[in-house]
């Protein structure tokens, strides 16, 4: 799988080339809220991100955006148009049960390879999995024990969760994978943002996120709507409430069947080629 290549270091060779100490000195500076370590380029391959003149600039950067208290890589694969007016981050599994998503992510990693002509005007910053812990326990909560998307400093953040499964941490922005994505949203930075879970069936949205979730909702068949329910520092809190970034939340059904995974292609798809201007989906660079 193309969007699968590791990046420049594995796991294991990092954690047998870092002592302990020093892998606290990499970290400390990101726990700060100073800018990710990233290794870029570390994939760019020409025979399969230029497949033609028309898109011979755009490229793949993969960059390593975290790494958990597991030893695990949050990777984040920046598909970079020639031209790329527009940004977006698209990322899946901030929650690690939900297998739905994780499946998705895989297609959507290979639409992404396929179809460079979809990106050329803009850069996609897909983020495969967001809470690599968790996905390798089939955990929601992360290694710590903590749901991510309850930990984010957002105004709504507060101690109390209805059940072990929605942990918010022992204080706002405490875990990794917070910190990761936020540093990561500082430095892009991006023009709407879609975080892919399951299983309640929706197009949820937060902050200006609206007019994106009916258009998503439209092309993938699930209904635009919100979930009724309080999300005291959810991820949409803190990047769609408080800082005014279009959020959009693809909540997928139970199972992704084959015909759902062509159809939330297709939803992704908006997602991908959506004009923030406009607000619509903008026509493909150079197709009738
Ligand atoms: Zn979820």
């Amino acid at each position: 799988m193309m969007h699968g290549r590791r990046a420049v270091f594995s796991p294991s060779l990092f954690s047998r080339s870092l002592s302990f100490a020093a892998l606290a000195l990499v970290l400390a500076p990101a726990l700060a809220g100073c800018r990710s370590r990233t290794v870029a380029p570390v994939d760019e391959d020409p025979s399969t991100t230029q497949p033609d003149a028309a898109h011979a600039r755009g490229r793949k950067i993969t960059e390593v955006v975290g790494i958990t208290p597991g030893q695990r890589e949050i990777l984040a694969h920046r598909y970079v148009g020639a031209d790329p007016r527009y940004r977006a981050l698209i990322f899946f599994s901030i929650h690690g049960d939900e297998r739905p998503a994780e499946e998705l992510a895989t297609a959507f990693g290979e639409w992404l390879e396929a179809h460079p002509e979809s990106w050329a005007d803009r850069e996609i910053c897909f983020v495969p999995v967001m809470n690599p812990d968790g996905l390798a326990s089939r955990t929601r909560v992360n290694g710590a024990g903590v749901d991510v998307n309850r930990n984010f400093p957002a105004d709504n953040w507060q101690t109390q969760a209805r059940g072990a499964r929605y942990n918010p941490g022992p204080f706002a922005a405490s875990e990794v994978e917070t910190t990761a994505l936020m540093r990561l949203i500082e430095r892009l930075p991006p023009q709407w943002i879609v975080s892919i879970h399951a299983p309640l069936a929706c197009v949820d949205w937060d902050g200006p996120g609206e007019a994106l979730a009916r258009a998503m909702s439209e092309a993938n068949g699930l209904p635009a709507r919100k979930v009724g329910y309080a999300t005291p520092g959810s991820f949409g809190s803190w990047a769609g409430v408080d800082r005014g970034i279009p959020v959009v939340t693809l909540e997928l059904d139970q199972r992704l069947e084959p015909e759902d995974r062509e159809r939330q292609l297709l939803g992704l798809e908006v997602a991908v080629r959506w004009d923030p201007e406009l607000g619509a989906v903008a026509p493909v660079p150079g197709r009738p």
